[in-house]
């Protein structure tokens, strides 16, 4: 079943604009009368039949909106240092894929890659790369791509659950933390490939994050999030 995203939604109907027009009646061609789905972005889906096909747009009659059955049970926002050209956009979409909920992009002292605003440009590309990989995995959301923020200046309000994968880490498993917490709305960071200096893991747990290690083999830093999140999604699924 073809699936589409759509936050132009009145009573029981909605539309679809843009790129995915030219795709319903081109590449699809899909006609009146067909059956596809729809998702709001935000986590909600519902089955629809198309009304019309226009030039620039496609509606939809809509049956019932319920719960996206694609979202994951823990809400994951991934803040990841900035790592060298061109990784960014596999990290977002791989993590979109295994079910992050969001990106914080990081600037930290051993970032190789230092951004200067306006981000604008960049980020947009990050959103566009999520989009496509939240259709391409069905996801209910969108996961959005936030402008990149100081490791300094990083909050974490809201989150329940606070874990900072550090490479030195000796102590404490993620198995361990997350054994201990009942996570609803985790953050995770990691580190860009030159890791984290101990100043910086000393401002990440003052601000409330837990260090943890992922084992004895060193992650690259496109891989850390990755495997990250899966072992968090794996642990907290039923
Ligand atoms: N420069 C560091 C070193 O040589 O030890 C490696 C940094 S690693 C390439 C990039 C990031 O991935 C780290 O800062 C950390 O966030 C994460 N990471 C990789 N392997 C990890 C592990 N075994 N435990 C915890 N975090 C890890």
């Amino acid at each position: 079943m073809h699936r589409f995203f759509t936050n132009e939604i009145q009573g029981n109907t909605a539309v679809v604009r843009g790129e995915d027009v030219k795709h319903i009646s081109r590449v699809l061609r899909l006609r009146a009368g067909d059956a596809v789905e729809l998702c709001d972005g935000t986590g909600r889906e519902c089955d629809a039949v198309i009304g019309s096909i226009a030039p620039d747009a496609v509606t939809f009659e809509t049956q019932a909106w319920r719960p996206a059955k694609s979202e994951p049970c823990a809400r994951v926002t991934l803040f990841q240092c900035l790592p060298k050209a061109g990784k960014m956009e596999t990290i977002i979409q791989k993590c979109v894929e295994l079910g992050a909920e969001a990106f914080v992009p990081v600037q930290s002292e051993r970032c190789v890659v230092v951004l200067k605003p306006p981000y604008a440009g960049r980020v947009e590309r990050w959103q566009r790369v999520s989009e496509e990989a939240a259709k391409q995995s069905r996801r209910g959301v969108i996961p959005k791509v936030e402008e990149p923020v100081a490791l300094e200046k990083l909050t974490f309000d809201g989150f329940d659950t606070i874990l900072v994968a550090y490479e030195n880490e000796r102590t404490v498993s993620l198995k361990t933390a997350l054994r201990s917490a009942h996570p609803s709305r985790v953050a995770i960071v990691i580190g860009p490939e030159g890791g984290f200096s101990e100043a910086e893991i000393k401002t990440l747990t003052e601000n409330g994050a837990q260090s943890v290690s992922l084992g004895p083999r060193i992650l690259r830093t496109e891989t850390a999030g990755m495997a990250m999140l899966a072992q968090i999604l794996y642990e907290v699924e039923p």
